[in-house]
């Protein structure tokens, strides 16, 4: 990846207490799963609590924390509110308003160095690597955080997040591995290794879904849809449309697009109007204007690469702008290149077309209707220059693609 100088912020010292955090969690999974191997000591109900306790995490950072309080897709009553902000603290991420700060700033200044999570930085700051460094965002103030502090339910998780999180992350899988006898067991897999899970999943939105997969709605930034990711992060990976669309309550628009977490908002609002009374969902023509604003550019890139490999192998060599050419000097070019030109090698044709010269010697084998039409057509140094526009365009009714491909062969205007 090309990092520009402008795009990369100045190191922040180190953060002692957010690596000492991060650093002991591994350990200690690490020490858990040697004392506790899965192969031999985790029971089916220590491993099901494990995986209810990250797909809380997964659904409160994605539902709550992502979707309703950073991008206001859908509205939520209060009972809901309170239930998602404590799924949220399962996911060891900070409070609601710490996590929607900086997931703004990510969003207003993308790929730049007021993004906290800068893919142009590379994979392991973008990842992991801003854990450990005290970041300076400067553009922070320029962020809009009236509707969190308006939120009765954001404050007080900000207030108490620590007894929260730590009660309801560790406290709480212990206690309920106890009921089975395995309180370690609910420790580890269900606090410490469940909350691993949740954080490298979050941290892949930021990285590996800036990093591989499609462009299919914009390419303006480094965002992309990623199905795979997707399958784990209850849809978030589908992150192209996401950056695209940011207020849709749809991270994957498209029916067989992965994301459990719009399905779930949709059966809320239409089972439960009440708990999830409004959703926001981007018009289908904004959509595909979108898709067609990506397809416009890679055909114009595409279309680039061609004109300067046809240019290469144009019988003229024509490098540069079109020449100006009067039908007498066609005239001339096509005896001079016919007079040049070897008994082995392709015809010379060339086509008035238009208004321009088009040569079309190296393509006429592929030309779904024939040499002959072509040679008919052919500009020949005997007699007179037939323009062959009407046959093209009218007779046999050439489509859109059959005209961009003769633009393409364009080696000069004619003009009288
Ligand atoms: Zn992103
Ligand atoms: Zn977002």
């Amino acid at each position: 990846m090309v990092l520009s100088p402008a795009a990369t912020a100045p190191k922040g010292d180190f953060w002692y207490s957010n690596a000492t955090f991060f650093i002991g969690m591994h350990l200690l999974a690490f020490y858990g799963v040697v004392v506790l191997s899965p192969w031999s000591q985790l029971s089916w109900s220590t491993f099901s609590l494990c995986l209810t306790s990250w797909q809380l995490a997964t659904f409160g950072i994605t539902v709550g924390y992502h979707r309703l309080w950073s991008h206001r897709s859908f509205s939520a009553s209060l009972p809901l509110r309170i239930v998602l902000a404590g799924m949220g603290c399962l996911g060891f991420q900070g409070s609601i308003k710490w996590w929607v700060l900086r997931h703004r700033l990510h969003h207003r200044y993308t790929d730049t160095s007021s993004d906290p999570y800068n893919a142009k930085q590379g994979l392991y700051h973008s990842h992991m690597g801003w854990i450990f460094r005290k970041p300076n965002y400067p553009r922070m103030a320029l962020v809009d955080r009236k509707d969190l502090e308006a939120d009765p339910v954001v404050r007080l998780q900000h207030r108490y997040y620590i007894p929260l999180t730590l009660g309801l992350g560790l406290g709480a899988p212990t206690l309920i591995g106890g009921l089975w006898d395995d309180s370690l067991g609910g420790f580890i897999w269900g606090g410490i290794i469940a909350r691993l899970l949740i954080w490298h999943c979050t941290f892949a939105i930021n990285s590996f879904a800036h990093f591989l997969g499609e462009q299919a709605y914009s390419e303006d930034v480094t965002a992309r849809g990623n199905m795979l990711l997707a399958v784990v992060t209850g849809g978030e990976a589908n992150h192209n449309y996401h950056h695209a669309f940011p207020k849709d309550y749809r991270n994957g628009p498209r029916l067989l697009d992965w994301d459990p977490t719009k399905w779930l908002i949709y059966t809320l609002h239409h089972l439960t109007p009440s708990l999830v009374p409004k959703i926001h969902q981007t018009p289908e023509s904004e959509i595909l204007k979108a898709r067609a604003h990506v397809l416009e550019g890679r055909a114009d890139r595409a279309r680039s690469k061609e004109e300067a490999e046809e240019s290469e192998s144009s019988a003229l060599g024509r490098k540069g702008g079109l020449p100006r050419w009067t039908k007498k000097q066609l005239v001339q070019q096509v005896s001079s290149l016919r007079a040049d030109s070897s008994e082995e090698k392709q015809p010379i044709l060339l086509l008035l077309l238009e208004g321009f010269a088009v040569d079309v010697s190296a393509y006429a084998s592929e030309h779904p209707g024939g040499v002959a039409i072509l040679q008919e057509f052919a500009v020949s140094s005997e007699e007179e220059v037939k323009d062959a526009t009407e046959s093209f365009l009218e007779l046999n009714d050439h489509g859109w693609s059959a005209r961009e491909k003769m633009r393409g062969l364009r080696v000069a205007r004619v003009v009288d």
